[in-house]
């Protein structure tokens, strides 16, 4: 079943997602060439429970960290590690909160220090898919016109979209119904109502959209081992335009101020 959330729920998730969104820019001051995955991983979490909230992913399903952290051709769900970052890759990092008993769940995909012309494309075309996707999430709208409005510009501009992983409901679970796939078609699915709080999340592949899982049991690779770049935020459906939970704004500050 489908929670329609109240005002005062939609103020307390809101609440959650834009302790994300501090949680990823706090990340976002530490990244640079050389720090490793796990280091943020540690920033993520002191910050966390430093805002009297809990990390949302530790220990979900077994995860065993605090943030998930997918370099290069990871998509999703990649664990933090030892390994340094170096110039040229790209990390989607992804955040999760439990504060008031509601969830917050953000992603963003960063660039470490200069990378191509191709994977800032990628990366620009990714958030377009989201925006769009986002502006579709109109109530009696419907949840296939979610997925069209990433699909087509995605693979307008050549790129694969993920099949296996979708975005969610989003409330007192950090995974609720519905799915939101990142492909569809206009005027398909259930009709969106005015309550319901969705994590949008589109995973775009330079390359194919097949992807695989890692022995480790989580990490979701592309197939064809090139880049792939995922954002996510939080949004209510509403009457008019939907009201979005989630931002970017804290990370985008500190991104101009490091450049
Ligand atoms: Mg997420
Ligand atoms: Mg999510």
């Amino acid at each position: 079943m489908i929670f329609l959330k109240t005002n005062e729920e939609i103020e307390l998730i809101r609440e959650s997602s834009l302790l994300v969104g501090k949680t990823l820019a706090e990340v976002a001051k530490h990244i640079k060439p050389g720090v490793t995955t796990l280091e943020l991983d540690k920033v993520a979490e002191d910050f966390i429970r430093d805002h009297q909230a809990e990390p949302g992913f530790l220990g979900y399903g077994g995860f065993p960290n605090s943030l998930c952290t997918s370099v290069n051709e990871a998509v999703v769900h990649g664990i933090p590690n030892a390994k340094p970052l170096e110039n040229g890759d790209i990390v989607s990092i992804d955040c999760g909160v439990l504060k008031n008993d509601f969830y917050g769940d953000s992603a963003y995909t960063f660039e470490i220090g200069e990378v191509s012309e191709e994977i800032k494309k990628l990366l620009e075309v990714t958030k377009e898919c989201l925006n769009r996707s986002v502006a579709a999430a109109i109530s009696g709208n419907r949840l296939g016109d979610i997925g069209f409005a990433c699909q087509s510009f995605a693979e307008s501009n050549g790129y694969g979209v993920v099949r296996e992983l979708v975005g969610h409901g989003l409330g007192r679970n950090l995974h609720e119904e519905p799915q939101v796939p990142n492909y569809g078609k206009r005027g398909r699915g259930v009709k969106l109502k005015e309550g319901w709080v969705l994590a949008i999340e589109p995973m775009i592949n330079l390359g194919t959209k097949n992807v695989k899982q890692l022995k480790d049991g989580w990490t979701i690779v592309t197939s064809d081992g090139k880049p792939s770049a995922h954002f996510e935020h939080d949004i209510a459906v509403a009457k008019g335009e939907p009201m979005v939970l989630s931002t970017f704004d804290f990370i985008e500050e500190v991104l101009k101020n490091k450049n």
